[in-house]
């Protein structure tokens, strides 16, 4: 092979492996990124143009594109930003530059409807979500969750207290909510302990000793109490968080459960499925 034609061969390689990327990071990322190649090689773009041409087109096709083929497709977009009559938005505006906050009409009303819940109890608690859903099709996962991939799972970050005890009105524990645990105490149920399986159960240690937030107990059994019974009737399924925060903050309901050992860790967030 002559040096020009390796050259291109691994360009191409490089450009399909960076389009595969994205797809698996924003579902839509690697469209985005074919068409600007095609745009750049058409009308011979500097490197320079080409990053700021891929932007140029993200943008557009995430923010423009996208929103209404989705929901045409039965997604919505979660909201990314809280404001007046709406005390929910994502952790982080990088969840919706990714195209994450996407889930069908009735999983935002449930999060809208328990963010508001919560604001009427606890007055200035805005409630925050995770990881939602990609825009489009069902089956298609969202990494490195296993079960979201129909729109119908949003993960919800806990409400927390500063280390001093007063209340965190709106925020989590670290800046993109997940890997803040409230690992279990000694004298609590460990039931993976001894988990031989390959498993997602990330313990991030170096990370535990920044945090300096801890869950509110009594704001998260609120939560719970709330969608244990008005979230059923909004079509919430079940809630999946590990025993010993059932055991501390919705004992003995049977919608609250455990995911399992094989799946990645629920002690830093709250998992919700809706039947709809
Ligand atoms: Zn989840």
């Amino acid at each position: 092979m002559s040096k020009p034609s390796w050259r291109r061969g691994a360009r191409i390689v490089a450009l399909l492996g960076g389009a595969l990327a994205l797809t698996i990071l924003t579902q839509v990322g690697g469209v985005a990124l074919l068409l600007t190649a095609w745009l750049a090689r058409l009308r011979r773009w500097p490197v320079w143009l080409s990053v700021l041409g891929f932007v140029a087109v993200y943008g557009v096709v995430s923010f423009v594109v996208v929103p209404p083929l989705a929901e045409i497709g039965g997604r919505v977009r979660l909201s990314c930003v809280a404001g007046p009559g709406r005390p929910y938005a994502a952790v982080n505006p990088g969840l919706c530059v990714l195209n994450r906050n996407y889930a069908t009409p009735e999983t935002d009303a449930l999060v809208a409807a328990l963010a508001t819940h919560m604001a009427d109890r606890y007055p200035g608690t805005i409630t925050r979500f995770l990881d939602a859903g990609f825009p489009f099709f069902d089956g298609f996962p969202l990494m490195p969750h296993l079960s979201h991939r129909d729109g119908r799972k949003v993960d919800l970050a806990y409400y927390y207290r500063e280390a001093d005890g007063r209340r965190v009105l709106d925020g989590a524990a670290g800046p993109i909510g997940y890997w803040a645990y409230e690992a279990p105490g000694a004298d609590e149920a460990r039931p993976c302990a001894h988990a031989k399986q390959p498993n997602l159960r990330w313990d991030f240690a170096a990370l535990q000793s920044r945090v300096t937030r801890r869950a509110d107990p009594e704001r998260m059994s609120a939560a719970l109490a709330w969608l244990t019974t008005e979230g059923r009737a909004h079509g919430l399924r079940k809630v999946l968080i590990e025993p010993h925060l059932k055991q501390r903050w919705a004992p003995g309901v049977d919608m609250v459960r455990f995911q399992g050992c094989r799946a990645a860790r629920h002690d830093d967030h709250l998992h919700l499925e809706l039947s709809k």
